[in-house]
């Protein structure tokens, strides 16, 4: 088998094999196929996709690069949450201490690690204790577990090849198989700050991936919900950290909790601890009423080293250096805001990165003030950018502007929850 011959298999449109997807992935992690080969594979499967069967095989050819965790020393049932990626996504800080499961992103990563001292870089013994203790760990992914998807990821950043149903699906998947979760809840976004912009892209992807999950023994849902605008308010990691305690304390924004109480309800019913998802709504409303998710939160904050004083004294985040407010420039009802735009504006700020090693400076990022429905008069203030200086702030305002459209109709917002798949 070579390489050259599967690229060009791929790319006139033809199904490749077990063999050769293995051999595709085994070769590249081993570094026998190039760097250059492989993009040229990836973007084969952009143009040509890939059916089911090949979908499965890639997913478990990449499961397999590397260690295979065994949770089965976790008391109770695991039951794992992945996100497809948004902008303003910080369910998992919510959804964690209110059902007290686990999770792992490279988003909520950077998010936590805005508390001083919190540290992600947990060993699997110490990830599997805080869980026994806390019920809950963060941790961030640990280097042998799916290294297929860390390299095949970091070249689809730079080749234009993410936004691919099948390579999605496998890198989603396979991370969740090789982590050893008996179920899964996926939180599939689409819109425009989503990889998946439309409805339909968005079912395939959540069909495709429940199928692959329950191929692979693992119950799976996915709850398919809006990225037509940030979810919340803050985009930006200690906003966000902060817009977290405040949902644990019962101030949360309606989109993000709607959508934290229907992830949080999926798990409980497939963790067998509610048998309806209505009952687990209230079971999870309760526990932000009395208080106990956001004690949960306080002892994994504590657990993995950060300072708890951030809960009730947000100063301890540190803070921008310039708040500037944004007006807007005509009156109306907000009909969309661009979610991708609010995402790389905070990225611009130097709240995200725009190279694998560039530094996050945590305090920055945008707060939005008026989302879809809201009324708006000329010279309201629709959006805040927290950030290092006005100079930053001025050189993304246009950017924000642009990302509002306003109707002069009333707009109904609806829910952000559009269907769940099983
Ligand atoms: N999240 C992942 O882990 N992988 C993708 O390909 C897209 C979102």
């Amino acid at each position: 088998m070579n390489m050259y011959d599967v690229i060009l298999k791929k790319r006139n449109g033809e199904e490749l094999s077990t063999n050769e997807i293995n051999y595709v992935v085994e070769g590249y992690v081993k570094g026998e196929i190039p760097d250059y080969q492989m993009s040229a594979f990836l973007m084969a499967v952009y143009f040509q996709k890939m059916n089911k069967r090949e979908t499965v095989d890639l997913t478990m050819a990449m499961a397999h690069s590397g260690a295979m965790l065994d949770l089965s020393n976790i008391n109770g049932v695991t039951v794992d949450k992945h996100s497809t990626g948004g902008v303003g996504d910080k369910t998992t800080l919510v959804v964690g201490p209110m059902i007290t499961g686990l999770g792992h992103t490279g988003g909520t990563i950077d998010k936590l690690e805005s508390i001083p001292g919190f540290k992600t870089d947990l060993s699997i013994e110490e990830f599997i204790d805080n869980v026994n203790k806390y019920g809950m760990a963060v941790a961030g992914q640990t280097s042998n577990l799916d290294p297929a998807d860390k390299m095949i990821y970091a070249l689809r950043d730079v080749t234009a090849t993410v936004d691919s149903t099948a390579l999605i699906a496998s890198s989603i998947m396979s991370k969740k198989l090789a982590s050893g979760t008996e179920k899964i809840v996926l939180d599939i976004k689409t819109g425009s700050g989503a990889f998946m912009k439309t409805e339909k892209e968005a079912r395939e992807l959540a069909e495709l991936m429940v199928g692959i999950g329950k191929d692979a023994g693992r119950k799976t849902v996915a709850v398919i919900s809006k990225m037509d605008q940030p979810l919340g308010r803050a985009v930006g990691n200690s906003l966000e950290v902060k817009e977290a305690i405040e949902s644990l304390k019962g101030n949360g924004p309606d989109d993000l909790m709607e959508l934290c109480y229907t992830l949080g309800a999926n798990m409980l019913v497939m963790a067998g601890i509610s048998k309806y998802i209505a009952e687990a709504k209230d079971r999870l409303e309760m526990t932000i009423r009395d208080g106990s998710a956001l004690e949960i939160f306080r002892s994994v904050v504590k657990a993995q080293g950060g300072d708890t004083g951030v809960i009730n004294d947000y100063s301890v985040l540190g803070e921008a250096a310039e708040i500037y407010q944004v007006k807007a420039k005509k009156s109306g009802y907000v009909s969309k805001i661009n979610a991708k735009e609010i995402g790389m504006c905070s990225m611009l700020l130097g709240g995200g990165r725009k190279e694998k090693n560039d530094n996050i400076d945590f305090v920055v990022g945008i707060y939005i003030l008026k989302k879809i429905g809201d009324y708006v008069e000329e010279n309201d203030v629709i959006a805040e950018i927290h950030s290092e200086s006005k100079e930053s702030a001025k050189a993304i305002e246009d950017r924000i502007l642009a990302s509002y459209e306003f109707s002069t109709e009333k707009i109904e917002r609806g829910s952000v929850i559009i269907d769940t798949i099983v």
